[in-house]
């Protein structure tokens, strides 16, 4: 296709630019010697409440920017700055260097770093008056306060516990923090299941459930939805499916239940499992254990400023709440959706790294702003890596985009150097302007499935079209990709099937 061709496709048939983003106003690339503003002159006692992703890189880059600022991080447990996103892998026995190895610092690495560790230490309340936190010594019980200059509530999130009878038996599971691991490792030890039922089939469940094969334990996954992963569409929920099943993995379906589970309840019987789920669709899933997964919800009790109704503190674009010199970030905060512009809940680690980052950066006196979650997640599970970024076509449509997807499978790379890979992609833009929207991708955990994922990531972040997509300068090697890579193919597979060629 020529240029003068493709330029006046372009014209012709995607006339109005109506996407566009604000972007950041933020780094002004000064020396790190610089002063940003008079404010920061003055060393600052910076509290930050969590030991996970949001505290933990807040703190290390506040020490970076101003060593000089008195840096304390309060941290419930003893785990800070743990990988969650370790768990089901560790579970799985893929982590041979122990529960201590998933931590990114270790507590001296931390301290080396001139950062101060409250641990076994609970946040209680925020006095905003007065600038100061309540704090409980979990070892005595014994409560302190801690003052501030600036505050950083990075609290995170727990598990949704349902409200079913039952949930709070013996041998019934939660897993967001290392301590949760540890019980279910010891249950796991000790407890000799035989059978498991995870209820809920977002991605932790599944990453769980992999890792329960892999102990050799039968396993149940009851999901509430017509379809697991709830993120990705229903074609691709289902070829997921079919991988666990595949691996012995039981999926048990509600059809849009509030609630998936009625009842947890022990099996007076015992004959073959401790444990029955009976689902709103009257079926009886057994089980030895059971581990429920259905959400997330913001540890923000603590937090006496503007709330949600489902507890998520409102931050603006650069993390600050309600209440001045108070700052929030990751799992327990409100964020906002980049393409749409709305607010959007979405408890993930990727968000929380970035919030952490210019949080630090807003306390030391620069200006950086959060631009937005386009939803992108991955998982790996079995042999298979299944990834998404921006909106589905179900998505795009429910917020007014004139959104078309087309489903697609390519190689991942030339077929005469095997063995190579399918890849089952769905890829959505919209009609009116040749915009990508969003993109899902399946295939083998070879074929870098979710780097192909994050080239769309960038390109929806950048407001590319899908001409300007096919035209990008993409690597190719015949071992590695084909001269088109696939996410482009399936660009050009979208532009065929909806696009008007014109003279
Ligand atoms: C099993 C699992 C797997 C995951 N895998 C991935 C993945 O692969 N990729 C991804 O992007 N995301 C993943 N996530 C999500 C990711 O872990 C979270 O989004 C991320 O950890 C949120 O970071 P945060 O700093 O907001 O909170 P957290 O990392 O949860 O940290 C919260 C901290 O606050 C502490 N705390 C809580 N209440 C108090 C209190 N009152 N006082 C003091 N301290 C308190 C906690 O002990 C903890 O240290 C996963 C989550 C789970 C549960």
């Amino acid at each position: 296709m020529s240029e003068s061709f493709c330029s006046c496709l372009a014209k012709k048939i995607y006339p109005s630019l109506r996407w566009g983003s604000e972007g950041t106003k933020s780094h002004k690339y000064l020396p790190r010697s610089t002063t940003i503003d008079s404010e920061s002159d003055i060393p600052l006692k910076v509290v930050l409440l969590g030991g996970g992703i949001v505290s933990m890189v807040a703190a290390l880059r506040i020490k970076e920017l101003r060593p000089d600022y008195e840096v304390s991080v309060v941290v419930k447990d003893s785990f800070p700055s743990f990988s969650t996103g370790g768990i089901p892998f560790y579970l799985a026995g893929n982590v041979p260097g122990g529960h201590t190895s998933l931590a990114h610092h270790t507590k001296d690495e931390i301290l080396a770093r001139g950062v101060k560790l409250y641990l076994e230490t609970t946040a209680l309340s925020v006095n905003k008056e007065d600038k100061t936190v309540l704090l409980k010594d979990n070892t005595d019980s014994a409560e302190f306060e801690l003052p501030f200059d600036k505050l950083v509530i990075g609290t995170g999130s727990r598990p949704v516990k349902p409200k079913v009878p039952g949930v709070d038996l013996p041998n019934v599971f939660f897993l967001k923090t290392i301590s949760d691991m540890c019980s279910v490792e010891e249950h796991l030890k000790t407890g000799n299941p035989k059978s498991a039922v995870i209820v809920g089939g977002g991605y932790v469940g599944l990453e769980v459930s992999e890792a329960l094969v892999a102990k050799g334990i039968q396993t149940a996954v009851v999901e509430k939805n017509s379809h697991i992963l709830k993120t990705f569409d229903e074609q691709l929920g289902l070829i997921v499916q079919d991988k666990l099943e595949a691996h012995g993995v039981q999926v048990v379906h509600g059809k849009g239940a509030k609630s998936p589970v009625v009842s947890i309840e022990p099996n007076c019987q015992h004959e073959e499992s401790k444990l029955l789920v009976k689902t709103a669709q009257g079926a009886i899933v057994q089980g030895d254990m059971v581990l429920v997964s259905v959400g997330a919800t913001p540890n923000s009790d603590m937090f006496p400023g503007e709330k949600t109704s489902n507890g998520a503190i409102v931050v603006n674009k650069r993390c600050e709440t309600s209440i001045p010199d108070v700052y929030a970030g990751g799992d327990v905060v409100q964020t906002h959706h980049f393409v749409t512009g709305k607010p959007v809940y979405f408890p993930n680690g990727t968000v929380a790294h970035k919030h952490g980052r210019i949080i630090a950066e807003n306390i030391c006196g620069m200006h950086v702003e959060y631009v937005g979650t386009i939803l992108t997640q991955t998982m790996k599970l079995f042999d298979m890596v299944v990834t998404r970024t921006g909106l589905s076509q179900a998505e795009a449509l429910a917020e007014g985009f004139d959104a078309a997807t087309v489903q697609v499978k390519e190689n991942d790379h030339n077929h005469y150097i095997p063995p190579y890979c399918m890849l089952e992609i769905r890829f959505t833009a919209e009609k009116t302007t040749g915009k990508i929207l969003g993109i899902q991708v399946l295939g083998d955990c070879k074929a870098e499935v979710s780097k192909r994922v994050d080239i769309v990531a960038v390109a929806i972040m950048r407001g590319v079209t899908v001409d300007e997509f096919i035209q990008m300068d993409l690597s190719y090697t015949p071992p590695l990709s084909t001269p088109w890579d696939p996410v482009v193919s399936a660009a050009q597979a979208w532009q065929r099937q909806f696009v008007e060629l014109v003279n």
